[in-house]
């Protein structure tokens, strides 16, 4: 009996070898979550798969459904990978997207928000966007928010009093604390925090330009929350706060 094929839009995530000719296809699809695939012949080099099972590439796929694995038959590229890996900080902020995509969603947890908010992070990022802390805080913002875990931040998360007075970042807590509840949190000055809740706001076209100071606060909040939720550390951020440090 032939397998039975569906298709689907997706973006590869990664690959990993798998025998000695094939590769196995991470698949962030947009109507049936992270799919494994395998795509044959594509480690022989020969295969006319291979461009279509590159990390950040966006296309529509043909996929043969498996016992364990599914398989690719076919793939039409909407956006080829190389758009995003010819300049290092652009390489370096798809793969931090990719990354953290592929932490929060399991395999096969449909997620069609969270295939669109990779497909919109990589698009404006091929298409010339900056990936610079704005981009990031935004995209960790809506990893957050979309997984089910928007901080708060309006108001002190536990006591609900206005943050006038100054605020905290609990990432356990879930967002935003005034400074009684706060206690060991990351303070935020009042224009961090503003443009915290700027950035959860507003569109890609419509970033807000950094805080006077207090972005790398930001940042380290951020990215706080994110590792409390996975109980983790992520591979690619290092690359990024490698490159952050030039000038
Ligand atoms: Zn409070």
């Amino acid at each position: 009996m032939a397998a039975a094929l569906y298709k689907t839009e997706a973006i590869v995530l990664r690959g990993y070898p798998f025998g000695e000719a094939d590769r196995v296809i991470v698949l962030q699809t947009a109507e049936h979550g992270k799919v494994r695939a395998v795509a044959k012949g594509v480690a022989r080099g020969k295969s006319r798969l291979a461009a279509a099972a590159q990390p950040f590439t966006h296309g529509s796929y043909l996929l043969w459904q498996g016992r364990e694995l599914d398989g690719i038959s076919q793939a039409d590229i909407v956006r080829p990978s190389h758009l995003l890996t010819a300049d290092l900080a652009t390489l370096a902020a798809a793969a931090y997207a990719v990354e953290l995509v592929d932490s929060f969603w399991e395999d096969r947890q449909e997620a069609p928000e969270a295939f669109a908010l990779l497909r919109e992070s990589l698009d404006w990022l091929s298409g010339g966007g900056a990936p610079g802390p704005a981009f990031l805080r935004r995209l960790e913002l809506q990893v957050l928010a979309t997984a089910g875990f928007a901080p708060e931040l309006e108001a002190c998360v536990q006591c609900g009093r206005s943050l006038a007075d100054g605020a905290r970042y609990v990432p356990g807590r879930g967002g935003l604390c005034c400074p009684a509840c706060g206690g060991e949190g990351r303070l935020l000055s009042p224009a961090a925090a503003g443009w915290l809740r700027a950035l959860a706001r507003t569109g890609l076209d419509h970033l807000p330009p950094l805080p006077a100071a207090g972005a790398a606060d930001v940042a380290a909040a951020l990215y706080g929350h994110v590792t409390y939720v996975l109980g983790r550390p992520l591979r690619s951020r290092g690359m990024l706060e490698t490159l952050a440090l030039k000038p």
